[in-house]
């Protein structure tokens, strides 16, 4: 299980994003920032947020 939390990424912001592969978290991770957040990941923000995603 590969977990995000968002605010590990920068925001304020209590949600946790959880999946079985990287690739998961960050379609998810990307959806939330858009919907919650009001932000487009790009593909340079993507390689950040993937150094975030923590094992378990
Ligand atoms: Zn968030």
């Amino acid at each position: 299980m590969k977990t995000l939390k968002c605010s590990d990424v920068g925001f304020e912001c209590a949600a946790v994003v959880t999946a079985e592969t990287v690739e998961e978290v960050l379609e998810q991770a990307a959806a939330h920032a858009r919907d919650v957040h009001g932000v487009l990941v790009m593909p340079e923000m993507a390689e950040e947020i993937a150094k975030k995603i923590q094992e378990g």
